[in-house]
């Protein structure tokens, strides 16, 4: 079975044509602001742009490697969560190609598109999932057929946070990466507000502590302290989740899972615990249509569509709001 997938829910387009086992196409145009953050409209406007280019050249990639659009079985696409004037431009075009191949659409959430893309490229059963991007920051688990999220960020997720402070510091977007690699030539430890609620977690107490602390200590002492800090309230939190499920592994997806001291804590973590830590290559650790493409497969097997009438998109869709009929 071959599904098209299409993601634009933020900064990076692009459009994947997947089966049970492989990625066979994938094509991508990545938004990049000309200063400040990702601005909705303007990342929908280059969405609109180049998503005719995107399709046209997964598609034709697809022909060449012998998967023909006639084989298509649906077309996938990111509902949410997201911001809403890119979401609106995906769903669109995922309505039209719909139509005019006359196949079935399904509308994926995105944070569950994560998860599913790690399980598939790390061949993990049942973990808690640490899912850290740039808009969400979730301790997620399957239980009872929905991924329930056991703690989660209460304002900022940890890729704003740590690309807000990045801005301010005068890096350009994305900070995230650029935060990484000056936290290496730190010299020392500077302390920030580590907050951990119950399960939850709060970043922008630490974003504007961070700010301040740049008043009197170099970048790269606040760019580690920021991490270790952040990034040891995460590890907290996904501890605490694996005791409660008595589960004994842990995936790391999303965005900011591209960086090695947060998963090198993790894996010391699980090593402490007995437990085995998985983190998908960087190609599915970021935003990609191959996750789209691969979730709207398992849901499409399941006999899951979306009549056009729901293709609406859901800027504030939640994981635990989506029955996994698939696992
Ligand atoms: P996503 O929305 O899942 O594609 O993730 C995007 C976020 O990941 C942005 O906030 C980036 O700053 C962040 N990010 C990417 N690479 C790294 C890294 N090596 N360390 C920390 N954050 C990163
Ligand atoms: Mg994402």
């Amino acid at each position: 079975m071959n599904i098209l997938g299409i993601e634009g829910t933020a900064w990076n387009l692009s459009c994947a044509i997947v089966d049970e086992k492989q990625v066979i196409s994938e094509v991508e145009s990545s938004y990049q602001p000309v200063k400040g953050g990702i601005h909705p409209r303007e990342a929908a406007q280059h969405h609109a742009s180049e998503i005719k280019g995107v399709i046209v050249g997964a598609l034709s990639n697809a022909k060449e490697n012998g998967v023909p659009k006639e084989s298509l079985s649906a077309v996938s696409f990111s509902q949410g969560p997201g911001m809403g004037p890119c979401l609106r431009t995906v769903a669109t075009a995922a309505r039209a190609l719909s139509l005019s191949l006359k196949i079935p659409l399904v509308g994926v959430n995105h944070c569950i598109a994560h998860v599913e893309v790690g399980r598939w490229n790390q061949n993990v059963k049942d973990p808690v999932v640490l899912y850290t991007s740039g808009a969400n920051s979730q301790v997620l688990s399957l239980r009872d057929k929905k991924y329930r999220i056991f703690g989660e960020t209460m304002d900022i997720g940890i890729g704003n946070a740590l690309d807000k402070f990045g801005r301010y510091a005068g890096l350009k977007h994305p900070g995230g990466p650029k935060i990484e690699k000056l936290a290496r030539q730190a010299k020392k430890y500077v302390p920030l507000p580590y907050v951990v609620k119950g399960m939850d977690l709060s970043f922008s107490g630490l974003t504007t502590a961070a700010k301040d602390a740049l008043k009197t200590n170099s970048l790269e002492d606040v760019c580690y302290g920021f991490q270790e800090t952040a990034f040891a309230m995460l590890v907290e939190v996904t501890e605490r989740a694996l005791a409660h499920l008595e589960k004994d592994e842990v995936l790391l997806v999303g965005g900011v899972g591209a960086n090695s001291r947060l998963k090198d804590m993790l894996k010391t973590m699980c090593d402490e615990r007995g437990a085995k830590f998985f983190a998908p290559d960087n190609r599915f650790m970021k935003d990609n249509a191959s996750m789209i493409a691969y979730t709207g497969l398992l849901m499409f097997k399941k006999g899951i569509t979306t009549p056009i009438s729901e293709s609406f998109v859901r800027p504030d869709y939640r994981p635990d709001n989506v029955c996994i009929l698939w696992v």
